[in-house]
């Protein structure tokens, strides 16, 4: 089984401790082989001038040898001569030094331990008829070399202990600010997601490790927040009409009343019943929504054709409230997306338009395309959306005039309808009027790149083609 040291403090240390110790072990025998190396190049130079003197002296003055030790304190050589030894000095004899020499010379000098355990470094060169050999003794070189070995290696447990000691709190310091965070975030629930992790350097890593984690924190506290807004809302908007049906029956039952009376009482409660069917609709297309699930079905869309059914569609609620609906389409425009969401996007936008603009109105649906994308614009002649609303005029359950909307039967969700249906589309919606001289939006589609897809005339609603003869013939 593999050992896994259980913190990452302990697992710092330990590679940090490691590698250093590793990096004293080279480094300590590189001394170690560099002073043995400039020991024995020193040993070996001394070695071979005191062969070249012992040379010079035989050649010149043989006899003289034997004062070498005392005159030039050469205590170790031997001079051969034919087989015969010529001179060669008592410790030389003593030591038995001769073992030490191979048959022939070597190139360079040789180790060579005595049997009376002392080391020397010995050589020897041949000249034409004699062979001079010579001897230094290196126990103290040695010595020096383990010596010096002894003080490196007890450095190295010495330096691997401050490792570790060092290793230790330096990894503890480092990692002191995730200790800090891992307590704040065990401190953060559902209930208390307003708290955030301590920064101490944004631009450290773990700076940015909080950072990303307190971003993600306060995306989930802005989940959290608009599901919690949105779940209060949808009860309220359901427990509407739930009550005002519940209030109609008592009412109903605590009097005796007649057909008629009867009838609208069941009517009312119908209404109710429909504002609820549409409500429980609306947050089903929501949840889908957001569930990310909904399946497009993206293809070449006649936009003027789409606005024109739409129109049609809704020309009946326009024609009770006498009121003139307008469809501008003077060029066929395409774009690309899901048919039934943008129609969905229209029907709310122009059904709103319908719901808000007073009796005798008018309602313009303008389609035109301009750099590369398709414009609807839904414009009204009804009270207009105050700026102040502008901002959240898209949000869910959100109502210019509460009352109001109620009364139309709007639940306040079919802006945030539109807006994701455009969306999801890769559109954008938006409020472009100002004020309360009637209401304008507009909604931008990408263009599709197959205008050539056009379904021709004959599929074109009523509407459409009146305005596009209209259009040609002027
Ligand atoms: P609702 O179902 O209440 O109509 P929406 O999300 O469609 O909900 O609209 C949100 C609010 O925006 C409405 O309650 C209304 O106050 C305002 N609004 C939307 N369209 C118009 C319009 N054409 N004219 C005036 N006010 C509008």
């Amino acid at each position: 089984m593999r050992f896994r040291p259980p913190s990452v403090r302990a697992r710092l240390t330990l590679w940090h401790a490691g590698v250093l110790t590793l990096i004293v072990c080279i480094f300590s025998a590189g001394i170690l082989l560099f002073v043995a190396t400039r020991l024995y190049a020193e040993l070996d130079a001394q070695l071979d001038r005191e062969i070249a003197t012992i040379g010079n002296i035989y050649r010149e003055e043989p006899e003289e040898l034997k004062d070498l030790p005392s005159r030039w304190g050469i205590t170790l050589f031997q001079v051969e001569e034919a087989g015969d030894i010529r001179q060669q000095t008592e410790v030389w004899e003593r030591e038995g030094l001769s073992r030490a020499l191979q048959p022939g010379d070597s190139p360079s000098p040789q180790s060579w331990t005595a049997p009376t355990g002392r080391h020397y470094r010995v050589h020897s060169i041949s000249e034409s008829s004699y062979r001079v050999a010579a001897a230094v003794e290196e126990t103290s070189l040695r010595d020096t070399l383990w010596t010096l070995a002894v003080i490196l290696a007890t450095g190295i447990p010495f330096a691997a202990g401050l490792a570790i000691a060092g290793g230790y709190f330096l990894a503890g310091r480092v990692l002191s600010p995730v200790g800090a965070m891992a307590q704040e975030a065990r401190e953060i629930t559902a209930e208390s997601l307003a708290k955030r992790l301590p920064v101490d350097n944004a631009r450290d890593e773990f700076g940015q490790l909080a950072t990303v984690f307190n971003d993600t924190l306060s995306r989930l506290q802005d989940a959290f927040e608009r599901l919690r807004r949105f779940t209060a809302d949808a009860s309220h908007e359901l427990r509407t009409p739930l009550t005002a049906m519940r209030s109609v029956g008592e009412v109903a039952l605590q009097n005796t009343l007649d057909a008629f009376t009867y009838r609208d009482v069941i009517g009312s409660m119908l209404e109710e019943v429909d504002r609820l069917t549409r409500l429980v609709e609306s947050l089903l297309i929501l949840t889908r929504a957001d569930s990310g699930k909904v399946q497009l079905a993206p293809e070449d869309l006649d936009v003027g054709g789409l606005a024109g059914h739409v129109v049609d569609q809704l020309r009946v609620l326009a024609d009770e409230k006498q009121q003139e609906l307008v469809l501008r389409a003077p060029i066929p425009v395409h774009a690309t997306g899901d048919a039934a969401l943008i129609r969905h996007a229209l029907m709310n936008l122009i059904h709103n338009a319908i719901k808000y603009t007073p009796n005798g109105g008018t309602i313009t649906v303008g389609v035109n395309a301009t750099d590369g994308r398709a414009i609807i614009e839904v414009r009204d002649t009804g009270p207009g959306i105050p700026a102040a609303h502008r901002d959240h005029i898209f949000d869910r359950f959100y109502r210019v005039d509460p009352s109001r909307s109620r009364e139309e039967g709007g639940v306040g969700l079919g802006l945030a309808i539109a807006r994701w249906a455009i969306e999801a589309n890769g559109g954008h919606i938006e409020l472009v009027s100002e004020g309360t001289d009637g209401s304008s939006f507009r909604v931008i589609l990408p263009v599709s790149d197959d205008s050539s897809a056009a379904g021709g005339d004959r599929q074109l609603p009523c509407e459409l083609r009146r305005e596009r003869q209209e259009f040609a013939s002027s």
